[in-house]
């Protein structure tokens, strides 16, 4: 390759480099899987909750199942007891109360036990839900990672082929070419090279006076551009 064609395909490579770098910067994939991320943690936040009231709710029945068998024990004993005992008017009536007493309580605790297991019927719903939720962010971020993964490794691959052909590149630029190359890319931060066409240097567009055009190509095929100091390259199709 001749050495102004070298240059450009240099510059060239170089802002693809940094377009790339850019791209994997700014990955779109990238901020899907923190979001993702964040809505799970969310989620999983919540289930810890429901998951602790859902266990309250179990130990409440448990609770509730043991005082129930506690209170029916008791009746029966009452009533072996009065069975066993003389049947007088008096331990009828103290036997009576007892038993309303005790149905009383019963009453009370089957009707707390309803609400109970209403309540957790909506706590495992809603904990079905959630661990549903939480398989389908899951889903969502293993199939984001992925594609975040493959874009990466497709830029990387392109980029490995552009490090490569750089270096191939170099070989066709003199070192004092390559230093004047450098030390433009750093001052510009990105085109360092312009072209001429016709008499108007292709990154500045200010139009050359005829005699510092005659003196550009007078100077050779990589110049200076008098107004931007880029690198100028003048092709052999650079007319006046
Ligand atoms: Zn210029």
């Amino acid at each position: 390759m001749q050495e102004p064609e070298a240059l450009l395909r240099l510059q060239e490579i170089d802002l693809a480099l940094m377009r790339h770098k850019r791209t994997l910067e700014n990955l779109p994939q990238r901020a899907k899987v923190e979001q993702v991320k964040a809505a799970a943690k969310k989620v999983s936040s919540n289930l810890t909750a429901i998951v602790g009231a859902r266990k309250d709710l179990e130990m409440d029945i448990a609770d509730h199942d043991a005082e129930h068998a506690e209170v029916e024990g008791l009746v029966s004993a009452a009533q072996d007891k009065a069975s066993a005992d003389s049947q007088d008017y008096r331990s009828v009536r103290d036997l009576e109360g007892q038993l309303s007493m005790y149905a009383k309580r019963l009453e009370k605790l089957e009707f707390e036990s309803a609400a109970l297991y209403e309540r957790l019927a909506r706590a495992e719903s809603a904990e079905k839900n959630a661990r549903a939720r939480a398989a389908q962010l899951e889903d969502e971020r293993k199939a984001q990672v992925a594609a975040y993964q493959a874009q990466i490794s497709d830029i990387r691959s392109q980029v490995d082929d552009l490090l490569s052909e750089r270096g191939q590149v170099l070989e066709d630029i003199t070192p004092g070419v390559v230093a004047r190359y450098d030390a433009a890319r750093r001052r510009f931060k990105g085109i360092a090279v312009e072209t001429l066409a016709g008499n108007c240097p292709s990154h500045c567009r200010v139009t050359l006076q005829a005699s510092q055009y005659a003196d550009l190509r007078h100077a050779g095929p990589i110049a200076e551009c008098p107004y931007c100091h880029r690198i100028l390259v003048i092709g052999d199709d650079s007319a006046s």
